[in-house]
């Protein structure tokens, strides 16, 4: 057993980390605060080629299709200094482009994923509804066959990168079987007459991320843009998820390093009683148990992501990675702003932005105790 990274992956964290920090963290409170992304970070995404990060090269792509644990370190360095930017280039990736990459036909890799993969494009997955959350199978939004196309109506919510999408997934049910729903993911081009961005959404926490709801009138999708397959959406989405779960995990991994290193900073230099706080044990406790529930959250993640190399499957590894991470960002921002006692609490710390987004990890791509409902399905089942 090996718990040492490549050079490589040690140089993408390297780089990774340099840029995060030279180009995201000065904007990334005010990002914050307007709720949009800024544009020179996009500029500089699109050079480097993070929007392709987990595509072959001959596809645009950096050619970390079979080194899950790189892509997982650049979302955990990006999510260290914002969960926005994380999440904008991590659902991308993880739940668009690696999706139409593993289960697309050439056709289909070759007309969007170059653009995707240049960040010329930015795309997103759409499978919650109003009445479609948790419970994947309420999807209503209706692909109904007409020539040798589909056409969609019904509406999404919260999809990320949704409002600035030009390439989505989307979730439809084309059908019914035996009285139960059949469901198909469709690529839809967001340029197609029909579709229109709804409501943008206004949130607690990664507010630079975009989060909008999507409407879909008689929007005529060709045939040849069904991904995976007819009537397969609902074992698709759950395997795009699985896969993005590893992202999400790595996203709050990384939220979680960035309070531990704001609140070690702070201790080292915040002085109440005569002495810096970090000579206090309520203090010392505290980084304690930070720095282990991040070392947990990492070990789970980078097992995720290097089963997932292995072609081993990763769906419970997934699972509890994302679990232990988004609880150990939630526990870790909370411990942070506590810290920072009042100075927590001020925008001038990130550690109050890091404790508003720290709630998502908990809530997206299935909730907290939809990943217990998973593991546990593992566990008493198999699979
Ligand atoms: C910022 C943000 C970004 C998002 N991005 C996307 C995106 O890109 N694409 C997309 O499709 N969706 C996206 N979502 C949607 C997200 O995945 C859902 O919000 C999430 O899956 C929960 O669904 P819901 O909000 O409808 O809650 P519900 O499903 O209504 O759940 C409400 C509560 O009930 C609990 N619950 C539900 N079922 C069970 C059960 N069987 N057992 C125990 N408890 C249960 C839940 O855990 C939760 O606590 C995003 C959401 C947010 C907030």
């Amino acid at each position: 057993m090996d718990f040492g990274l490549t050079e490589k992956q040690k140089m993408i964290r390297k780089i990774t980390r340099e840029f995060a920090e030279e180009y995201i963290a000065p904007v990334a409170e005010e990002s914050d605060r307007n709720s949009e992304l800024d544009p020179t970070v996009m500029k500089k995404m699109k050079e480097l080629n993070y929007f392709g990060s987990c595509i072959p090269e001959e596809y645009g792509g950096a050619g970390l299709h079979n080194d899950t644990i790189s892509f997982a370190i650049i979302t955990e360095e990006i999510g260290r200094v914002d969960a926005s930017w994380a999440i904008t280039t991590g659902v991308h990736g993880s739940v668009c482009l690696y999706p139409i990459y593993r289960f697309g036909t050439e056709e289909q890799k070759q007309r969007f994923l170059i653009d995707l993969a240049k960040g010329n494009k930015i795309g997103a997955f759409c499978l919650t509804e109003a009445n479609a959350g948790s419970d994947a199978g309420g999807v209503q939004l209706t692909a109904e066959k007409d020539g040798d196309d589909y056409i969609l109506n019904g509406s999404k919510i919260f999809a990320t990168n949704g409002g600035i999408a030009k390439t989505l997934l989307v979730v439809a049910k084309s059908g019914e079987k035996a009285s139960r729903k059949v469901l198909t993911v469709f690529i839809v081009d967001t340029d197609t007459p029909g579709y229109s961005v709804g409501v943008k959404e206004d949130k607690l926490g990664v507010r630079a991320s975009n989060t909008s709801e999507l409407v879909f009138q008689d929007v005529r999708v060709p045939e040849e843009n069904i991904l995976g397959g007819l009537g397969n959406g609902f074992r698709l989405g759950l395997q795009i998820l699985d896969y993005g779960r590893i992202t999400i995990a790595a996203q709050c991994l990384g939220l979680a390093q960035g309070c531990l290193e704001a609140s070690i900073k702070y201790s080292n230099e915040r002085e109440q009683f005569g002495a810096k706080i970090g000579k206090f044990q309520g203090i010392q406790w505290k980084l304690a148990d930070m720095a282990t529930d991040v070392e947990s959250a990492r070990l789970l993640t980078y097992k995720a992501a290097w089963r997932c190399d292995q072609k081993m499957d990763y769906g419970l590894a997934g699972s509890m990675a994302k679990l232990v991470a988004s609880e150990a960002a939630m526990k870790a921002a909370h411990q942070a702003v506590q810290i920072h006692g009042g100075y927590g609490l001020m925008k001038a710390y990130a550690v109050e932005r890091f404790f508003r987004d720290a709630k998502m990890g908990e809530i997206y791509e299935g909730t907290s105790e939809i990943q217990r409902m998973v593991i546990a399905n593992h566990m008493l089942k198999g699979r």
